[in-house]
């Protein structure tokens, strides 16, 4: 336990310019509550294909199930669900490619599928004149429970019980397990000008360049801005998940999140 703790403090110091300035601004008591209320409601097809491209609160709590589970019959894996409330599946496998080192001796590394759209994205945003960074990529499991007590460590430090600090540690930190990182499909990209993790990414020329463009290459913001009662994560400026260029586009054009897009389909 005690080289445990040491190792999540020494990674802390690594990795604070990653992870340790989110800041929180969600109920996740009020998010989970929403989402049950959604899960126990049914849309028909009809009703679906009715539905506004921007869903309001009061039409989400009339969407279908949103199991990951369920969603099994679309065959679509790019479109594979990891919130708060669906884990990744226990026999999921990622075929790793690397994408250099971003960090110092830290090699990044991605799903295969992904990896030729974000060195593309990367290569186009530079050319635009801007200098996007890849701050975090694929991650285990291991590195996931390691961020996870690390980030338990400090909310205890700031005075909170070892009781009250898992719900507030999940608000920034995936619970390991339910961590989009996890499938190799996402990754943190900022700004080398300004490398905190906070909602002044937005403001910068890299954010600005992937927010209007990201999805050309088939990766979307994942949490965008007021999405979190849907989403369960804080608003995050930073974190784009691929899901390719087909479901990217039609995502970005109903200007809808991953759960309500995945609702959607499921509604046809
Ligand atoms: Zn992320």
């Amino acid at each position: 336990m005690i080289w445990l703790a040491a190792a999540a403090l020494l990674l802390g110091v690594g990795i604070q310019l990653c992870l340790g300035f989110a800041r929180t601004a969600r109920s996740s008591v009020q998010a989970r509550l929403l989402l049950q209320e959604m899960e126990t409601a049914v849309l028909t097809a009809e009703e679906t294909r009715a539905a506004p491209l921007r869903l309001d609160t009061d039409a989400l709590a009339s969407l279908p199930a949103r199991k990951a589970a369920a969603y099994e019959d679309l065959h679509l894996e790019l479109l594979l669900l990891v919130n708060p409330w669906n884990e990744v599946p226990e026999d999921y496998t990622v075929e790793l490619e690397p994408v250099g080192e971003w960090q110092i001796g830290e090699d990044q590394e991605v799903d295969v599928r992904c990896k030729d759209a974000l060195l593309r994205m990367i290569a186009d945003c530079q050319e635009a004149g801007y200098r996007p960074y890849i701050c975090s990529s694929y991650r285990t499991q291991e590195m996931q429970e390691l961020l996870f007590y690390n980030k338990l460590s400090r909310v205890v430090g700031m005075g909170y019980s070892w009781e009250q600090a898992p719900e507030i540690a999940a608000e920034s930190v995936a619970v390991p397990g339910t961590s989009e990182h996890q499938l190799g499909l996402a990754v943190d990209l900022i700004d080398n000008d300004y490398t905190y993790l906070d909602e002044g990414q937005e403001r910068t020329g890299t954010q600005k360049w992937l927010m209007e463009n990201s999805w050309r290459y088939g990766f979307i913001l994942r949490y965008p801005n007021g999405t979190t009662a849907i989403t369960g994560i804080i608003y995050e400026p930073w974190h784009y998940r691929y899901v390719g260029e087909r479901f990217a586009k039609d995502i970005h054009e109903r200007g809808v999140t991953l759960e309500e897009y995945i609702a959607l389909r499921r509604g046809r």
